[in-house]
């Protein structure tokens, strides 16, 4: 590991002035990922600043909504009582992810841009586009079965692997951020992360030096008649082959409003937007949910090894739904 400064900031004005000061400074939240990458000589920081004692950690309702504090812990954000009673899917997220002491310390904007967990990205002696630009993708020919079937380009298929963010951009969450001089930003959820298009070192449109500050999540009628499934090859430690957040919200037996999206599909957190517009104003019935699958499914582009991803992504969102379904009805 190479050698690096650390310094602990005390408040958000002094953190991002010196993250902006220095493009290879980066924030150190639980650094559950970012250590990782660091032991792994991935990426080689020059300086740390830790934000993890700032004043960032507060749930708390806003105009109906919740406001969720970047520096909460996942386990927190995860078991909060208006969390559990007001978006249930977000709760299921966050525990289908890691293990509760990995939970224990890892925060809520470092979920957000935690990095692909792509075997070639981690193996430096690999060629990688997303670690060292322009040195070719190693999983393009390779071992390609956790990699994307959706959105993915000629210099990447990586996929995005945070279990949270799925919930998230189903939920149409908005990620607030702030910049060395104060200036503040709302990022509505569907835009925070990319496509890897020709720059896949991009994961996200925060700019250097700019701080998560919070997680906003609007009010939401279908977010208590919720689902998330996680499909994994095993229960604990394992990120998601696919999954699907669903949430409906169904009167006289039409589905009024549908959220779908995907995880381990794409290098974002997927929004299944031909599934939602299949959906809406139909009847909740397997046969819908089926044909809606299909519709989102129809434009995967697998590869080699993942070629299964295209049948469990239909079969997990026919699940997803009915599960949903099933407890908006109760
Ligand atoms: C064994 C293992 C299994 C895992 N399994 C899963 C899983 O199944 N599902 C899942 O979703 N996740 C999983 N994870 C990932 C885990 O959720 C992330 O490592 C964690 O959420 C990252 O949060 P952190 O606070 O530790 O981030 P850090 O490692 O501290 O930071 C990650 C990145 O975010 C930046 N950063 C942190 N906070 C901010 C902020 N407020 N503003 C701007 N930049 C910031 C850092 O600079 C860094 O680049 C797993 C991790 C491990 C080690
Ligand atoms: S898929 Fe992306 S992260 Fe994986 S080797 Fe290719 S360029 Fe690197």
């Amino acid at each position: 590991m190479q050698p690096f400064k650390y310094t602990r900031a005390t408040d958000v004005a002094g953190a991002t002035r010196a993250v902006s000061a220095n493009k290879d400074a980066r924030f150190l939240g639980g650094g559950t990922n970012l250590l990782d990458l660091m032991r792994e000589g991935v990426e080689s920081p020059s300086e740390l600043v830790d934000i993890a004692t700032l004043n960032l950690t507060q749930i708390r309702s806003v105009d109906g909504g919740l406001s969720i504090g970047a520096l909460a812990k996942n386990t927190d954000t995860a078991n909060h009582p208006l969390v559990r009673k007001n978006y249930p899917m977000l709760t299921q997220a966050i525990l289908a992810g890691a293990s509760p002491q990995i939970r224990n310390m890892a925060t809520n904007g470092g979920n957000l841009l935690q990095r692909t967990r792509c075997s070639y990205f981690y193996d430096v002696s690999m060629p990688c586009n997303k670690r060292q630009p322009g040195s070719g993708c190693g999983a393009m020919e390779g071992i390609n079965r956790n990699h994307a079937v959706f959105g993915w380009s000629d210099k990447c298929i990586a996929v995005h692997p945070s279990d949270m963010c799925v919930a998230l951009v189903a939920l149409d969450a908005v990620v607030k951020v702030q910049d060395a001089t104060g200036k503040e930003r709302s990022i509505p959820f569907a835009e925070f992360h990319r496509l890897p298009a020709d720059s896949p070192e991009v994961d996200n449109t925060l700019k250097q030096g700019e701080l998560i500050t919070a997680i906003q999540l609007p009010k939401s009628n279908l977010a208590a008649n919720s689902y998330y499934l996680k499909i994994r090859d095993r229960s604990s430690y394992a990120f998601a082959l696919v999954s699907v957040a669903a949430g409906l919200v169904i009167r006289d037996n039409v589905i009024r409003e549908v959220r779908v999206a995907m995880g381990g599909v794409a290098h974002k957190p997927w929004r299944a937007a031909e599934a939602e517009k299949y959906l809406n104003g139909k009847a909740a019935t397997d046969e819908n949910f089926a044909a809606a699958a299909e519709a989102e499914m129809k434009a995967a582009k697998p590869f080699e090894h993942n070629r299964f991803k295209v049948e469990l992504g239909k079969r997990a969102i026919v699940h997803a739904l009915r599960r949903a379904t099933k407890t908006a009805a109760a």
